[in-house]
């Protein structure tokens, strides 16, 4: 059997690095047996997605060298490769009809608001969150007809009231046992008529002829459901190994606030993507050498299942410069002389705008605009604190926008702007009690390193919120 595998990420944002570290994984898997890499996109919910993200995923793949030989923009016999596209087919619909047909799914006409209240009554009982089948055992052919004749509803799958879904995990030393009483009657085909991300993964696994599934371990708990819908559909389920999910330093599961997700940040900050992939092969599969520098072909010759880490990679970005610098320092001159114009052309569009008023000659940029391509900057401490404060006064300043900065991140991970940020820092300074002009200067300082800078919210825009708050937590220690 020849070993067909995919990576199906979800087009929503920018493309993610976790997405770049599975599809690794399924890339090395599928050219060491001689096999098939599919890429799928899935797209079934429609409000978080959009094809502008799909494409974005397929440059980055380009960019990391990991092609694949089905997918999207490459066709192949298994297509469409896009879930929206098989949606429209009617791809589906099919086997959520064999399910109806069978009493292996029902309709479920609960109202959103019946649903909320059910979560908070279980939420107050501290009880797991679930769907209490209340419609499970309505006669099917009543609810057919209610469903005929327009009524809103869900098709679930009827899972075992009884018994254990055993599996194994290629990864995990034993089998793993869930209670079926424990596991939701999922939700198959949602009120818009949609299928959820379960019913369409399996399906297109099944009808993809997948033979192994290799994705993060967020997906494990979902394996019961996904077993169960391919025994009730008659097909045999691919192998399903679980990898590590990606970690912040701190062991924390990789996130915005911590670490860039995006692959495009790292694409635009000049890494080399040989070092970005040999970087996250190696924190993901051991070398058996325990060789710390090779390349895509050399993780083919060497990959195996088994050495995939479960502990979870660190994304450890000072490994990560550490290979990027032995990539760089390994170029011939041609080379690192395209690196540094590319790395200063691909800033030149938002750069110009903000130093145009301040240039004499070309090269100003270089002192311009160094802090924005410096990895940190070394600011004087007494520049930090404005006239008339001290220093406890402005390392308090500089909590207070820190947690401000955090509590944004959290509530509107998307929004970074500087039009919000200009507001929400005047509103901190508000909340200080102190002039907007002696905050946003000790802001300027923690970034630029200086007293004078461009535009600060554009600058603080440009930096990112990563590098913004590490700038901003050393300033603050420079003040202890
Ligand atoms: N669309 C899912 C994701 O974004 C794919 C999970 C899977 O590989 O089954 O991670």
């Amino acid at each position: 059997m020849s070993v067909r595998v995919r990576v199906a990420p979800s087009p929503t944002g920018d493309p993610h690095v976790g997405t770049a570290y599975i599809a690794l994984m399924n890339h090395c898997f599928a050219r060491r047996h001689e096999g098939q890499f599919i890429l799928r996109i899935e797209d079934t919910d429609q409000s978080r997605c959009s094809p502008q993200a799909a494409e974005a995923i397929f440059a980055a793949l380009r960019w990391l060298g990991l092609d694949y030989d089905e997918g999207p923009d490459v066709g192949g016999d298994h297509g469409p490769y896009v879930q929206s596209q098989r949606v429209a087919a009617g791809i589906y619909q099919p086997h959520v009809e064999r399910l109806l047909d069978q009493g292996d799914a029902y309709r479920c006409f609960c109202t959103s608001e019946r649903l909320a209240d059910l979560r908070a009554q279980q939420q107050a009982a501290k009880q797991a969150i679930m769907y209490d089948r209340h419609c499970r055992d309505l006669d099917p052919a009543e609810a057919a007809s209610r469903a005929a004749a327009g009524e809103p509803h869900v098709i679930r799958m009827k899972t075992p009231l009884e018994g254990d879904c055993t599996f194994t995990d290629r990864l995990r030393p034993h089998p793993i046992t869930k209670a079926w009483a424990e596991i939701d009657d999922q939700v198959l085909i949602k009120s818009d008529g949609w299928p959820t991300y379960h019913l369409a993964a399996v399906v297109d696994d099944h009808l993809m002829g997948i033979t192994h599934v290799i994705r993060a371990e967020e997906w494990l708990n979902s394996v019961p459901k996904h077993l169960w819908l391919y025994q009730h559909l008659g097909w045999t389920a691919p192998e399903m190994i679980h990898v590590g999910l990606l970690r912040n330093a701190d062991r924390s599961k990789i996130s915005k606030r911590k670490n860039p997700v995006s692959l495009l940040h790292y694409q635009r900050r000049g890494y080399l993507p040989e070092a970005f992939v040999n970087f996250l092969a190696l924190i993901g599969h051991s070398h058996p050498d325990e060789r710390e520098v090779f390349d895509l072909a050399e993780m083919i010759r060497i990959f195996d299942l088994d050495r995939l880490s479960v502990g979870g990679p660190v994304f450890d970005t000072d490994r990560l410069d550490h290979l990027q610098g032995l990539y760089f320092r390994a170029l011939d001159d041609d080379h690192r002389r395209a690196e540094i114009h590319r790395a200063i052309d691909a800033r030149l569009d938002e750069l110009l705008p903000l130093l145009r008023e301040r240039m004499v000659f070309g090269g100003d940029i270089t002192f311009l605009a160094d802090f924005l391509f410096a990895r940190s900057v070394s600011p004087h401490r007494d520049d930090l604190i404005p006239k008339k404060w001290d220093a406890a006064r402005a390392r308090a300043a500089l909590e207070a926008v820190l947690k401000a900065l955090r509590q944004q991140a959290k509530q509107q991970p998307e929004v970074w702007d500087a039009t919000a940020l200009e507001e929400l820092l005047r509103h901190q300074a508000e909340a200080l009690g102190c002039p907007a002009k002696d905050l946003f200067m000790i802001i300027r300082v923690a970034i630029a390193g200086r007293p004078v800078s461009p535009p600060l919210f554009d600058c603080l825009v440009i930096l990112g919120r990563v590098a913004v708050s590490e700038r901003l937590q050393q300033a603050a220690l420079r003040l202890r």
